[in-house]
């Protein structure tokens, strides 16, 4: 139902949980984050309230620069601690927020699980890091395996995708909303401007289609053939 993204920041925790708390207006079930910190990716993620998501992310997550996070409104799977997003690929080393439904996810899911991918949660949202993980193990590098992902994506979707070792983060979106904040150290991604407001007031309406390669110095968006598009920001006059 909501992503919020933090790109090149000190406290992707701390920012994170507030986008969440900003976006809890749009009613949501679960909530979960993905923050690349010191050792790896830590996820932690939550069927119910946010202020339970807090206990739970308590001091051992440490900080990070970049993290996403997600509140869900489940279509697929009940609201259980593993059908919260992030969901991540076997390996663990991709994290994938979602909002919207993939409508082909059981054929994809039957052919990931063919090819031996273990499946954790009733999502349709769960194919997407799997998928891309089948692309970079078919040899692709990371960017291009989530745009031949996206090519076989079918449904509306907003997504973000964090990878293990990477400050750099991949998102895209097709009939759900995906906005691009520029701020001074760094980038956000949110499904609406309320959720990172409060750091920034700088916004990139992203276009179906488009796919965003953002990392703490730079943000590039693409169109569906890889080429990079310009996309003018503006400044939101927020009245309170
Ligand atoms: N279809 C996904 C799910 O059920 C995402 C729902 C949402 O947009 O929150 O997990």
């Amino acid at each position: 139902c909501g992503i919020i993204a933090c790109i090149g920041t000190d406290d992707a925790v701390g920012e994170l949980v507030t986008g969440l708390e900003n976006l809890e207006y749009r009613g949501y079930d679960s909530a979960g984050i993905a923050v690349q910190n010191g050792s790896g990716l830590a996820v932690r993620k939550r069927a119910g309230k946010i202020s339970e998501l807090k206990d739970h992310i308590a001091s051992d997550v440490g900080d990070g620069s970049v993290g996403i996070g997600h509140t869900r409104w489940s279509t697929h799977g009940p609201p259980t601690d593993a059908n919260a997003h992030p969901h991540v690929s076997q390996s663990g080393g991709i994290a994938v927020v979602h909002n919207g439904i993939i409508d082909n996810y059981e054929q994809l899911r039957r052919t990931l699980q063919e090819e031996g991918y273990v499946f954790t949660s009733d999502t349709d949202s769960e194919v997407v890091p799997h998928l891309i993980e089948y692309h970079v193990d078919q040899g692709a590098d990371i960017e291009t395996a989530f745009a031949r992902t996206v090519e076989e994506l079918e449904g509306s979707y907003a997504l973000v995708v964090l990878v293990e070792g990477s400050e750099t983060v991949y998102a895209t979106r097709q009939d759900s909303p995906l906005v691009l904040g520029v701020g001074d150290a760094g980038y956000y991604l949110a499904s609406d401007v309320p959720a990172f407001l409060e750091f920034t007031d700088e916004v990139v309406y992203l276009e179906d289609g488009d796919v965003a390669v953002v990392s703490p110095t730079g943000a590039d968006i693409r169109d569906h053939t890889g080429t990079t598009v310009s996309r003018d920001s503006e400044r939101i006059e927020w009245s309170a």
